[in-house]
């Protein structure tokens, strides 16, 4: 039976590359009669959040992209978090150890910084020198019985080279020179992504890997994996990224890339998915506007193509619409338009802000209509102040949505916090930092607070905005 699987890492925002991959993986298993998983990948404990999980959960979803196991439903091959699932890795490193095909690396970082600074000043390919394989079972021994802190490494041949099969792209072929003696297990007995990922695909019974291209130089480090383990690989196949119109790489610094921050835009969830099944595929008949299930019945993985698929924030804009226009009858529209402009709450949290100023209901969409509103109009003569210049203004509008960006957690404290922050560090007051947010995020010069505006709106519609006025 066929078995695909999603597995992001919960370290950031539901990324549209995850929702495409999901979409991709999905489509192959329902088309083949069989099953699609989701898996949590959260074995860098520094950057995974629960938040970030949840999210990530709450966009696939939202977009209907739902899944037969994963860590909120379970299933057979549970758990279906990596953290969760310690020692399977351990039972399953101790395996490799006894076969001879993963050592332990006792090196300290003092060493290898300088083994890869030899490295470079030689112009050689950076990676471990395999110093410790030449350690003696006693010499180990010694180190183990003193507790000295270690890494578990796998073998790598030293030369030959790794050919394998993509069904995308046919043969690649690999170097093994270039594939570093991969830490498997780190210090603190937590697994590395490759490690669990191939122990976790094997045991999760996965046969098909569809994933994005950035994994291609890391497949061999996988196969191999399977050959230690004596276990029959999946079928790898690698689909081009996403890329901005400019061609570059889909990043968050040039398009909006969270699905959150399409659905607070109040995009619909089938336009989204939609647009996804456009990323490097067409429908056999060349249709543009297509269903999921018109999709899975559809697909053919074989005609995906190559060329880097371009998600542009425009051509989403027309099919968006050409949906609403197209399916929604007045009635449908106004319950979705009701459901997305009451969505978490949205007027609870701004009834508190404007019930002050209200002397009646019609005094509400001139207060508060820029909370459903998405880019605002921002003029350069909006920035017109008696102590900043527009320039200034930009500039303080840029260092925040820096500010923002680091934040971990998102409440009022926080926003106001990295604006007092910014208006110390520019050696301005308080009220001129926040003069060019009430600008970008509100539209005006005076509104409510912005910064309960910012908490309100979001990290997505905020950034989104602050870009809008700055460009
Ligand atoms: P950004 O450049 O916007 O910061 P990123 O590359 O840092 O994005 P990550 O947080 O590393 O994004 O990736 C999150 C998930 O999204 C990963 O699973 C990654 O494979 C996927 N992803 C990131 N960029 C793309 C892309 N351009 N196309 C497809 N998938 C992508
Ligand atoms: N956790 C990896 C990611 O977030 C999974 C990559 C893979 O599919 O193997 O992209």
């Amino acid at each position: 039976q066929v078995r695909t699987r999603i597995a992001p890492s919960p370290t950031g925002d539901p990324h549209v590359g995850t929702a495409y991959i999901a979409l991709f993986n999905r489509c192959f298993a329902r088309q083949h009669g069989g099953e699609f998983i989701l898996r949590i990948e959260d074995t860098d404990q520094t950057r995974s959040t629960a938040r970030s999980e949840q999210d990530i959960l709450q966009a696939l979803r939202w977009l209907g992209l739902d899944w037969a196991e994963g860590p909120d439903n379970g299933g057979p091959h549970g758990p279906y978090r990596q953290s969760q699932r310690s020692d399977i890795y351990r039972e399953h490193i101790q395996i490799l150890l006894d076969k001879g095909h993963a050592f332990r690396c006792f090196c300290t970082a003092e060493r290898l910084d300088a083994v890869r600074a030899e490295q470079m000043a030689n112009k050689q390919t950076a990676g471990y020198d395999g110093h410790c394989l030449s350690l003696s079972d006693k010499e180990i021994a010694n180190k183990l019985e003193a507790r000295e802190s270690h890494v578990i490494r796998m073998k790598v041949p030293q030369e030959g080279e790794c050919v394998f099969h993509d069904r995308l792209r046919g043969e690649i072929r690999i170097n093994w020179q270039q594939i570093d003696m991969q830490v498997l297990m780190k210090s603190d007995h937590l697994p590395t992504y490759h490690f669990a990922n191939v122990v976790d695909d094997h045991l999760m019974e996965i046969t098909h890997v569809i994933r994005g291209e950035e994994w291609i130089n890391s497949t061999p480090k996988h196969i191999l994996l399977y050959q230690h383990f004596g276990w029959q690989e999946p079928q790898f196949c690698h689909m081009p990224l996403l890329r901005n119109p400019d061609k570059s790489k889909l990043s968050k610094r040039k398009n909006p890339t969270s699905i959150s921050y399409y659905q607070d835009m109040g995009y619909l969830s089938d336009a989204m998915v939609n647009y996804l099944g456009m990323m490097g595929w067409t429908m056999p008949d060349g249709r543009e506007k297509f269903t999921l299930a018109e999709m899975e019945s559809a697909f053919d993985i074989d005609r995906v193509s190559l060329g880097g698929p371009v998600f542009d924030v425009e051509k989403l804009n027309w099919l968006n619409g050409k949906y609403i226009r197209e399916n929604l009858d007045t009635d449908t529209f106004a319950e979705a338009y009701s459901q997305w402009a009451l969505a978490d709450g949205k007027m609870t949290q701004i009834i508190p802000l404007i019930k002050d100023r209200v002397e009646r209901f019609s005094d509400v969409v001139p207060l508060a209509g820029f909370f459903l509103s998405g880019l605002l109009p921002v003029h350069e003569q909006d920035f017109a102040h008696k102590q900043l210049s527009a320039e200034q203004c930009k500039h303080i509008l840029q260092l925040y949505v820096w500010q923002l960006e680091q934040l971990t957690d998102w409440t009022r404290d926080d926003v106001e916090r990295s604006a007092q922050q910014l208006a110390a560090f520019m050696g301005i007051k308080i009220r001129e930092t926040l003069f060019p947010l009430f600008v970008a995020i509100t539209g005006k010069a005076v509104s409510v607070s912005v910064i309960d505006a910012i908490t309100i709106l979001g990290l997505d519609v905020s950034r989104a905005r602050i870009r809008h006025a700055v460009d």
